[in-house]
């Protein structure tokens, strides 16, 4: 008893030692076959087709014989058997035993035989088999110590094949995430580094330096990137680099484990969308002369009349469509203009006397259609930072497409008010709302919702305007409405209490 367990806490060990399969059911099967002094033994494993995925052997045999061994003892012999029963048996004497098949070939006698299943769970995945050349070598003792031999491997395999697999995976993740183009940077919620990929080693200018478990701020003081990192920052962002690129960062939070950013090279899209800008902007310029002279020509034509009532009503129809045209190039420069805006001239603004200004502003346009603009809420003391003439124009456009929009008779309100550091401008109209399919894309350039169903003049550049003033500001724009009874537009800026807080 002693002896056999002081056998299994050696074989325990032995299978603690190595982590691959092979050798250590080697291992395991020399120190069985030596404890009960057998001739020699095999293992036989099997994959989930009951199809031999390896056969150790104690004894070489040449792979040819191996092949015929597996087939033979598996459909008429004991190791069959043993799969099919589920359960170990012995064989006292093979002469006596149907269960054994004799093959010609066979490199050594065999008489007595002692095998058992290797199981996981209810299946059986492997056969421990150990032979002597004599008869009666082995009793049922030695079947329950094969058994618990069997019991140990079974479970120590297991944990080989997943740790082998665990392995696998973490090799193919390492070695996609150290090929990529784009930098990995994987860091802890206090922004201690966990690991950099090449890419980010190569961006940060760290190559070859132990990073593990510093603080991103003392590896780079690429300023972008450690405010995207600062927390309740935005989880995706442009991060201008020292050498003129651009990358694109997106962050996630790993539950556990603290935050996953994926830098990718954007630097040929901005050049990409700078030279459209650029294009467009050189385009809508060279548009403004000619556009003056033909404007300049309806005036000759009338100045030199006289002309017929035909005549006149024909001009007025150029100069619409001239306006338009003047209309639709004035807005692409003032959103170019914007958009190419690196910094505002900012000033504290008390955004009540802004929003006064563009109530004044609007007025005739207003009276034209007798429409009642009235400020209905409101709050005198929220000051901000921001751009007089920019922020008069944002709302300025917001009343202007609420008239537009609206019926002759109806009614436009503004509010003021503020929710959690953020002052809130909404204009509320009355007019025919914005059908829930056009709602997501009203702010995008050129989008005209209502284009076909009424002839209001309009670029579908006055939204776009608005969002990117808005958004300059530090700001957010969004619209609610509801076919036939109006809509709410309202944009959030940060009060100035509330920047004064952040940069704390
Ligand atoms: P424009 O007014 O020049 O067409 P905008 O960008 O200002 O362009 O607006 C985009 C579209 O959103 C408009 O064409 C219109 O269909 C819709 N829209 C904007 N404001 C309102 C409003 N107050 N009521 C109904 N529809 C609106």
């Amino acid at each position: 008893m002693q002896e056999q367990l002081s056998l299994l806490n050696r074989i325990s060990d032995e299978l603690n030692k190595d982590l691959d399969p092979d050798k250590m059911l080697r291992r395991v099967l020399n120190l069985t076959v030596a404890h009960l002094n057998a001739t020699t033994g095999s293992i036989m494993l099997f994959d989930q087709q009951n199809r031999v995925s390896a056969y150790i052997l104690q004894q070489e045999v040449s792979s040819e014989s191996a092949d015929r061994i597996v087939g033979t003892v598996l459909t008429e012999g004991f190791a069959g058997w043993v799969l099919n029963k589920g359960e170990g048996g012995v064989i006292f004497d093979t002469y006596q035993d149907s269960r054994w098949v004799v093959y010609d070939d066979q490199p050594y006698d065999v008489r007595s035989v002692i095998a058992t299943p290797l199981r996981r769970r209810r299946r059986v995945i492997g056969v421990l088999t150990v032979v002597h050349d004599e008869p009666n070598q082995f009793a049922e003792p030695d079947l329950q110590l094969l058994n618990a031999i069997a019991g140990q491997a079974a479970i120590a395999l297991e944990n080989a094949q997943l740790f082998k697999q665990t392995e696998q995976e973490r090799v193919k993740l390492s070695a996609i995430i150290n090929s990529t183009q784009d930098a990995v940077l994987v860091t802890t919620p206090e922004n201690e580094v966990v690991l950099l990929n090449p890419a980010a080693q190569e961006l940060l200018g760290l190559n070859g330096q132990t990073t593990q478990g510093q603080p991103l701020s003392e590896l780079t003081d690429i300023e972008a990137l450690l405010k995207m990192l600062s927390p309740d920052s935005p989880a995706a962002g442009e991060v201008p680099l020292p050498d003129g690129r651009t990358m694109w960062a997106t962050i996630t939070e790993i539950a556990d484990m603290g935050r996953v950013t994926v830098l990718q090279d954007i630097s040929a899209f901005k050049a990409l969308d700078k030279m459209k800008r650029d294009f467009v902007t050189a385009f809508t310029h060279d548009l403004r002369t000619p556009l003056a002279t033909v404007k300049g020509y309806i005036e000759l034509v009338r100045m030199d009349g006289p002309i017929t009532t035909r005549q006149e009503e024909d001009l007025d129809g150029i100069t619409r469509a001239a306006n338009m045209m003047k209309a639709l190039i004035e807005d692409l420069l003032e959103l170019s203009r914007l958009e190419r805006l690196e910094e505002l001239a900012l000033e504290n603004l008390n955004l009540e006397e802004v929003i006064q200004l563009s109530i004044g502003a609007i007025k005739p346009l207003a009276a034209s259609k007798e429409i009642d603009v009235a400020l209905t809420d409101t709050q005198s003391d929220l000051i901000i930072e921001g751009n007089l003439v920019l922020l008069s124009r944002a709302v300025g456009n917001l009343l202007d497409n609420a008239i537009k929009y609206t019926p002759s008779g109806g009614k436009v309100q503004i509010r003021l008010d503020s929710n959690n550091g953020q002052a809130l401008v909404s204009v509320i109209d009355n007019g025919p709302g914005i059908r829930p399919k056009d709602l997501p894309r009203v702010f995008e350039k050129f989008y005209r919702a209502r284009a076909e169903l009424d002839d209001v003049p309009g670029t579908g550049l006055g939204l776009s305007i608005v969002k990117t003033i808005t958004e300059q500001h530090g700001g957010e724009i969004w619209v609610e409405s509801q076919p036939d009874t109006g809509s709410t537009f309202t944009i959030s800026i940060p009060t100035l209490e509330n920047k004064d807080a952040e940069t704390k």
